[in-house]
């Protein structure tokens, strides 16, 4: 035990005397009329909106394998350049009402408009029969921050309601155990129902309000009815709970007036450090069946092998795939997604081809197309739990999700703040370059979580999540901030995320440049970011890269 502590202040005093962070190497030409023409491509009609698992996925893999072959890679998988990604799909049906019984009244809820929940267990039937309410405030166990909403509970057999966000979400500011007003891991649904499964829950049903969730109903209502789509696991997802779902606020104030409890009440309590769980005496029971489909995807894995440390690996990643054929809107029903993530993809070949033309840096570098990320982040999921290369030999690496086209701006954002090791090399990188940081614009909507960069986070490897800013070099913040929302609101995740010729390149090449920087910096040096002491992904990384 004590020799981890001399390391750290042997470091401490390394830092301490540390020099000025060396320049950022030299940009390498980016091609630009290259990321035009996969652009152009991937999101032409011919590929179909890129669907998972479709005739279109073949083609989106063939032409990805020719230009990453065209950027001097090698294949990244052992000699091959895909990786299977094996998919469960479940579609619920014949749902029972969600009913509670014991208490004041007998109360039935209707699925869809008050509850929504799925399997995550690959299951035909689910039943949860008469289990045991408990109220488990923000549902967290954060060691960490001495935080346990399980204090003392035996959760087998009963059914967790569970409060949306984490503690001090109504901060204004980002001070508190949990970042104020910043959300944090711990206020994500995805942690909520992991935490219920580790405790053994049979069931978890997380309570809507819609501004700690950043949402409403409707979203949930969306994402929640219809097929769910999960990565296969070698035990099927038995160690899940049951059934994992969402009740609406008002549901929840009918259930706890039941138990005789006053939600609100209860609510602010859980704030409070040292809660401690609330039976509320009263019994859930819900059931449905699911029919189950597996399918095969793919991410395509290309490498670029290091000149004298090979075994050490920096990554760039991107999602290829998008929602293919959607919802007509003015006759076109095809998703192109040249936006999302077409330009993502561009990037991914363009700093191969810069990489390239640099030629090998000390460490290996692999450039990973990742499929199924609007399904829920599941290509990047399962590469992270079946890596190709040990994440303990993974440095670190870049994520991009949208290259917005448009004009350079002055300023770049980190989406998830100031995390990790990683922070000191955007800083110095964007001041070498003349750039800035700006804060990110809604810390509360807990972006971080929503991309393929939080694969790799959860598992404890730091990757950059890096966009450019709004603040125009010509035009200024206004027209940055009128880009953006035009682009949110009139063509992201809609038929008309098209490919357009009159596209302004000159900002997604910045970011490229900025890109091959970070990477490139991290591919040349022998440093092995960690996230910042008390960070939520700190012990994942010590857990697979223990200090030596
Ligand atoms: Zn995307």
């Amino acid at each position: 035990m004590k020799k981890p502590l001399l390391v750290l202040i042997l470091f401490a005093a390394a830092s301490s005397v540390a020099a000025a962070p060396p320049a950022p190497p030299t940009v390498p030409p980016i091609h630009v009329d290259g990321m035009k023409e996969t652009v152009k491509t991937l999101a032409s009609d011919a590929f179909e909106g890129r669907a998972p698992g479709t005739a279109a996925e073949l083609k989106v893999l063939a032409y990805i394998v020719k230009r990453f072959k065209q950027a001097g890679l090698k294949p990244g998988n052992h000699g091959k350049w895909l990786q299977d990604v094996p998919t469960v799909t479940l579609a619920a049906e014949n749902r029972s009402p969600l009913t509670i019984t014991g208490g004041r009244a007998p109360l039935s809820y209707t699925f869809g408009d008050d509850w929504v929940a799925a399997s995550f267990r690959f299951a035909p039937h689910t039943e949860v029969k008469d289990s045991d309410l408990v109220f488990v405030g923000y549902g967290i166990v954060a060691p960490e921050l001495g935080w346990n909403d399980y204090a003392g509970i035996d959760m087998h057999g009963k059914t967790a309601v569970i409060l949306v966000n984490d503690p001090d979400y109504a901060q204004a500011d980002e001070s508190g155990p949990f970042k104020g007003r910043r959300m944090t891991y711990y206020g994500r649904w995805t942690y909520k129902f992991e935490e219920a499964a580790r405790q053994g829950a049979t069931a978890a049903l997380i309570v809507h309000d819609t501004f700690p969730a950043a949402y409403g109903w409707n979203v949930i209502h969306s994402s929640w009815t219809g097929p769910q789509h999960y990565v296969a696991t070698p035990g099927d997802n038995m160690d899940q709970t049951l059934a994992n779902g969402w009740i609406q606020k008002p549901v929840a104030q009918t259930i706890f007036a039941a138990a005789g409890q006053d939600f609100a009440k209860l609510s602010e309590a859980a704030g409070q450090k040292g809660f401690k769980p609330v039976p509320l005496g009263l019994k859930a029971s819900v059931s449905f069946d699911s029919t189950i489909t597996r399918a095969l995807s793919h991410n395509v894995i290309g490498i670029q092998p290091g000149k004298t440390r090979p075994r050490e690996y920096v990554l760039y990643s991107a999602h290829w795939d998008h929602f293919g054929h959607c919802p007509a809107v003015n006759g076109d029903d095809i998703c192109n997604g040249a936006v999302d993530n077409a330009t993502g993809v561009a990037g991914l070949v363009a700093l191969a081809e810069a990489n390239h033309e640099a030629g090998p840096a000390p460490r290996s570098q692999l450039f990973i197309a990742l499929t199924l990320e609007e399904s829920g982040l599941l290509g990047s999921k399962y590469y992270a739990e079946n890596p190709v290369y040990p994440l303990a030999k993974t440095v670190g690496g870049v994520n991009m999700d949208i290259l917005l086209p448009g004009g350079r701006t002055r300023d770049y954002t980190q989406t998830g703040g100031d995390k990790s090791d990683l922070t000191a090399l955007l800083r110095s990188t964007l001041t070498a370059d003349g750039l800035v940081e700006a804060p990110e614009a809604h810390p509360e909507r807990g972006s971080y979580y929503r991309s393929d960069h939080f694969s790799f986070a959860k598992l404890g490897v730091p990757v950059y999540s890096v966009d450019r800013g709004t603040d125009l070099v010509i035009g200024g913040k206004a027209v940055g901030e009128a880009q953006r929302q035009d682009y949110t609101s009139h063509r992201y995740h809609q038929p008309s995320d098209e490919y357009s010729p009159t596209w302004d390149w000159t900002g997604p090449l910045e970011d490229v440049a900025l890109f091959y920087q970070l990477g490139r910096s991290l591919a040349d040096s022998k440093a092995w970011p960690n996230w910042n002491p008390g960070d939520e992904f700190r012990a994942a990384r010590d857990r697979s890269r223990p200090a030596k």
